[in-house]
């Protein structure tokens, strides 16, 4: 009787070294190196990107162009040429079969050798992708295998089952390893080490989700089965990739539900809501709050009236209303004399929050305290006094507000404004400053819902997703370089109707200024030869923080028509009567960040326009978002276009983002999976034996050997 391994043993097992493997010597192993494959489990999770079909033999009459065909051929000539063209030599090789005949083409080869290997009249089973010239059908560099004399060819397809027969994965290589190498070794491997992978994962939900065994999972996926469907394996819609996928996103989810388990069971501030700031804040509004973000405020009260600590997502498009939703929720815990501190990435987006804040506290006799990098020393170390002494209420401000030595008599609420910066960090900075302080973590940049949950797996999420009355969509147009004249008519429409309009540029550096007209220029320009009987005004990153804001306030109250701008004015400004955005070179711009600028207008009554121009040398990628943007104004949208042409790490920026790296998951593939695999997780994370119990010791187990200490699982033990 053969004992069944523990979980433990087959972790151990899987941990095997590839030098142990047979054929695999001191040289293979510096190659799998090079790809960060050490162990029999490395190995296993490196898995094919694509398939080739080698099933069924095809006719030559019928071999397709662009597509991958198997076939028997026999020599029918071999010579040595040159292309007419690029006096190139090559080597030519016609085969043909009783329906026809294919030529071969070699371009790197060494003429001795490649003679003695075609001569006429040798047959063998010839494999690659088949291009059409004209007329010509022609392969390049194919494979081959060669038949002995007499040797019917069925016969090799089975002696050689790993090359033939089936379909046959494709391993991303490093140099010097071939596929032939890679599957001989692989296919050893996974018969040997694929049955210890094993996932402790209970047996409800794998019935639930049709999951496979892992094992068995990763035996398909590397060698799929003949009758499997090719189709379904080239998009990764397999069954067999399914379950690997699930059970990796799996064990994020989990690790992400206990975190926010581990934040929920600590003792927090249960506020009350008394009303003594939010209904006079409520009657100065001059509008109605939205269903959203009444329901959103809804679910931000109920967490802060909660005996344990908050730690929700905030998000909304550009424009949906955010501020005043934080707004409330810093007064309600200013009405249960706690202190509020709210966090933005740079200093200039902390700048606006200020003065946004701002407007309104002073309204209800609140303080608020500015602190950045740049405070002056002596007002630092005011400011730092006050917030001690509880003196004042708020404080607004970048990372400086998350130093050491700032700390506060009664921290109740954070507010961090990530922007698209994703920070772990900064947020357990902040709860570290109060007793276990509600959390509040806005996003100005949707993010698509999948890198939502992943990234912020541990929070729970609240999306305004609906825009206060009365919003058109910007009316949006990419404008060649040369047709600038289009966009300068739009723009002197909408100021004789007595709206106010936006011109951006993207750099104010000097290595650029060759390349492109500065901001400043550009401003120069504008009233001299185009809008000489127009006021513009001028607003660039360089500027002091006081000039910067007279020349806002000057815009905001009418006294400019035309704010000429870098991309400082990206978040934030709010000028209801401005209804043109005008971007220069929009095609070197981040799509995030070009909705972010159209998001500055289209915020009153008036129909907005954005006009993206563009020069005529653009990439293929800067077309593609300027096609996004012309396309759509949803900012969900926009986020998915975005990390499609980005693909996730770039959109996220840097590791900083805390996610882990996918061995199998594709997340914009596997949105739906993740979902799936959020619910089951959540689900068994909240059943109160998860950390106790015997029922889930290989699970618990397995969670650590899985993300070890990356999720900072401290309950974990
Ligand atoms: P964001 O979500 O981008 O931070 P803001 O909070 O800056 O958006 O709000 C955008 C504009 O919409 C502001 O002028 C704000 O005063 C206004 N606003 C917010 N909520 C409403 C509402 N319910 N009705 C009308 N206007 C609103
Ligand atoms: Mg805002």
């Amino acid at each position: 009787m053969s004992l069944k391994p523990t979980y433990k043993q087959c972790h151990e097992f899987l941990g095997t070294p590839l030098d142990t493997i047979r054929g695999v010597g001191p040289r293979l192993v510096e190659k799998f190196a090079k790809m960060g494959v050490f162990t029999v489990e490395h190995a296993l999770y490196t898995l094919p990107f694509r398939y080739e079909d080698r099933r069924r033999l095809t006719p030559i009459a019928q071999l397709k162009p662009d597509c991958k065909e198997i076939f028997v051929g026999e020599v029918l000539a071999a010579s040595e040429k040159t292309t007419s063209r690029s006096r190139r030599k090559l080597f030519e090789v016609i085969v043909g079969d009783s329906s026809g005949s294919i030529s071969l083409k070699w371009f790197h080869y060494r003429k001795t050798w490649i003679q003695k290997q075609y001569p006429l009249g040798r047959r063998g089973i010839f494999y690659g992708e088949v291009k059409r010239f004209g007329a010509i059908r022609e392969i390049h560099h194919p494979d081959v295998d060669f038949l002995r004399e007499g040797q019917d060819p069925q016969s090799l397809l089975e002696s050689d089952p790993l090359s033939f027969g089936r379909i046959l994965p494709v391993y991303p290589l490093t140099e010097g390893l071939t596929q032939k190498t890679i599957r001989k070794i692989w296919k050893q491997i996974v018969d040997r080490y694929a049955e210890y992978v094993v996932a402790p994962l209970p047996d409800e939900i794998r019935k639930r989700q049709n999951l496979m065994p892992l094992s068995d999972a990763l035996r398909r996926v590397h060698f799929p089965s003949s009758d499997s469907s090719l189709k379904e394996l080239e998009e990764g819609m397999s069954p067999a990739r399914r379950t690997l996928v699930f059970d990796e996103l799996f064990y994020l989810e989990l690790g992400m539900a206990l975190k926010r388990r581990g934040v929920l069971l600590e003792e927090g501030h249960a506020f009350k809501l008394d009303h003594i700031y939010t209904k006079p804040l409520a009657g100065m509004l001059p509008f109605r709050l939205t269903e959203a973000q009444r329901r959103v405020l809804g679910e931000i009260k109920r967490d802060m009236m909660s005996p344990h600590p908050m730690n929700r997502l905030l998000q909304g498009d550009v424009g949906s209303g955010k501020t005043v939703v934080a707004l409330m929720a810093a007064l309600v815990a200013i009405e249960n004399r706690t202190q509020v501190a709210v966090v933005a990435p740079t200093e200039i987006l902390a700048e606006q929050h200020f003065f946004q804040f701002q407007g309104w506290m002073k309204a209800l006799g609140l303080g608020v305290v500015f602190l950045t990098g740049s405070t002056p020393t002596a007002q630092r170390r005011e400011i730092l006094q006050q917030l001690k002494n509880s003196t004042v209420d708020m404080v607004v401000g970048t990372h400086a507000v998350l130093q050491d030595d700032v700390e506060f008599a009664a921290l109740g609420l954070g507010i961090i404004d990530e922007q698209h910066r994703f920070g772990v960090l900064q947020r357990a900075c902040l709860r570290k400053k109060g007793k276990h302080p509600d959390l509040l973590v806005m996003t100005a940049t949707p993010i698509p819902r999948t890198l939502a949950l992943t990234v912020y797996g541990d929070l729970a999420l609240s999306v305004i997703d609906q825009m206060p009355p009365g919003r058109q969509p910007v009316n949006t147009k990419v404008i060649v370089d040369q047709q600038r004249r289009q966009a300068y008519q739009t723009i002197r429409n909408e100021l004789v109707e007595g709206r106010q309009a936006y011109i951006v540029y993207p750099l104010v550096e000097e290595t650029e200024k060759s390349d492109l007209m500065a901001a400043t220029e550009g401003a120069e320009f504008l009233q001299e030869k185009v809008f000489p009987d127009k006021r513009i005004g001028v607003l660039h990153g360089k500027m002091r923080p006081a000039d910067k804001e007279a020349i806002m306030r000057c815009f905001k109250a009418g006294e400019l028509d035309i704010l000429v701008s870098t991309t400082v004015i990206e978040v934030g400004i709010d000028v209801p009567n401005a209804t043109v955005m005008m971007i220069e070179h929009a095609e070197r711009f981040g799509l995030a960040q070009l909705h972010q600028l159209r998001g500055r207008v289209g915020r009153g009554q008036h129909q907005s326009y954005c006009l993206l121009i563009r020069s005529h040398r653009c990439s293929e990628d800067g077309l593609r978002r300027l096609d996004v943007m012309e396309a759509t104004t949803d900012g969900f949208k926009i986020a998915e276009a975005d990390l499609e042409i980005r693909g996730p790490g770039e959109f996220l920026g840097t590791r900083q983002s805390g996610l882990p790296d996918f061995r199998v998951a594709n997340l914009i593939r596997d949105g739906r999976i993740l979902e799936q695999a959020r619910q089951e997780a959540f689900s068994i994370a909240n059943d109160p034996g998860f950390l106790t119990s015997d029922h889930y010791a290989e699970l618990r187990q397995a969670l650590k050997d899985r993300w070890g200490d990356r999720l900072e699982l401290a309950s974990l033990g």
